[in-house]
């Protein structure tokens, strides 16, 4: 009898996702099996031209032979030792962390695997300052799945079913009198993001961060800034806080920092480098020689090749192209440099974005009203009038 369970020839590949993946993901859009540039393509030969990016991470987009070599060569080195040790490629991406976070030498860097342990480390870090416990935090904003950083995120929806959260977090309107109502010197921290992504790209308020900078400041409370969609190049600075001329006390970034391989940071600032002591926080995978070469070299690219500016450049771009295909579906674009998120009509988000898959683009609904895209950092002309085409189709047919 042919043992169904390992059968792998005969089987879709939708019913083995729903007979063998947990049911926390929705089911799978397409089996996708090779990238190159801005494209993947899809089991049957088909492509897609990918302005998600695997949501704000395929930063120089997929297979770039930068991250090729880098992978290649340090696979065939050494890929993971105990954090007993270090390596020549830890130490570089500190110091490169900290001249591009501006944290400079007073700095340190703490290195995690995704971005909700950037987080958590974040959160326990606020937790050793000074035996403060009340934790500040934005209504809607999302720092990730794990209990201190779903306790941090702002969406009841997320938390119900697995409460009771961990204590001593309020979550704030994102205005500055809510924030200056909230505010006391007992605050151990406020974390911010300053551009809502997973809320359908919203930035938080003109002037915003630096009233968050004044008011924490004078109540000693740390500034933590989550940068992990926002950062490394994506909004056409290193980081968005940079677009406001603040320093925070700290930053946390994943995403796209290593182009795929998974990486994240918790980078402080000043005072706030001190906070914690041996022994306080780990992470056996954390700062690997793999990962960390690979996130070098991505961070050399962006910086040699001014993707920063290609950001900065490429967001009014497509945001002129969408608004000038004159839909009356779309109500305005969100967002800076190649995050953006396109405000629809309610309802109309999930059409849209299915009939663009059908039409071989990738874009996000990220909920009803608001469409998401945060395409590789390399994008070009070729790739936005190839969006343009696909997108303005996709919306014509809804
Ligand atoms: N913080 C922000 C702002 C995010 O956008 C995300 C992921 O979407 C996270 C935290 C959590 O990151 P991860 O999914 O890598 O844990």
């Amino acid at each position: 009898m042919t043992d169904t369970t390992t059968d792998t020839t005969t089987r879709d590949w939708r019913e083995r996702q729903a007979d063998d993946l947990m049911a926390s993901y929705a089911p799978a859009l397409r089996l996708l099996v090779r990238g190159e540039g801005c494209w993947v393509w899809d089991d049957e030969g088909t492509a897609y031209l990918d302005f998600l990016g695997g949501i704000a991470v395929n930063s120089l987009g997929h297979a770039h032979p930068v991250v090729v070599a880098a992978a290649s060569s340090q696979a065939a080195t050494l890929v993971h030792v105990s954090n007993y040790f270090t390596t020549p490629s830890q130490l570089e991406l500190a110091e490169r962390l900290k001249r591009i976070t501006g944290a400079g030498e007073g700095g340190r860097v703490y290195f995690g695997n995704s971005g909700a342990e950037a987080n958590e480390a974040a959160f326990k870090l606020a937790r050793r300052n000074g035996g403060r416990t009340r934790i500040l935090a934005l209504k809607n904003a999302f720092h990730g799945r794990t209990m201190g950083a779903l306790a941090l995120t702002g969406k009841p929806a997320l938390q119900q079913a697995f409460e009771p959260m961990v204590p001593g977090v309020e979550h704030l309107d994102s205005t500055v009198e809510a924030l200056e109502v909230a505010m006391r010197d007992d605050v151990a921290a406020l974390i911010v993001e300053p551009i809502k992504g997973e809320t359908g790209v919203v930035p938080l308020p003109e002037g915003y961060l630096a009233a968050a900078r004044r008011l924490t400041e004078r109540h000693g409370a740390l500034l933590i800034v989550d940068e992990i969609q926002t950062g490394v190049g994506r909004t056409g600075a290193w980081f968005d806080y940079q677009h406001a001329g603040i320093v925070p006390d700290a930053v946390t970034i994943a995403k796209g920092i290593a182009g795929g391989v998974p990486l994240s940071a918790l980078v402080t600032f000043g005072r706030a480098s001190s906070l914690f002591q041996r022994g306080d926080h780990g992470s056996t995978f954390g700062g690997n020689p793999f990962s960390t070469t690979v996130a070098n070299a991505v961070l050399e690219e962006i910086e040699t090749r001014d993707l920063l500016g290609n950001a900065a450049r490429r967001g009014p771009q497509i945001r002129d192209a969408v608004l000038g295909m004159g839909s009356s579906l779309v109500t305005e674009v969100r967002g800076r440099g190649l995050l953006l998120g396109i405000g629809v009509v309610e309802g109309a988000a999930q059409p849209i974005a299915d009939a663009a898959l059908e039409r071989g683009l990738i874009v996000n609904a990220i909920n009803s009203t608001s469409i998401r895209i945060a395409p590789p950092l390399i994008v070009g002309d070729a790739e936005i009038a190839e969006f343009a085409d696909r997108f303005g189709a996709a919306l014509a047919a809804c």
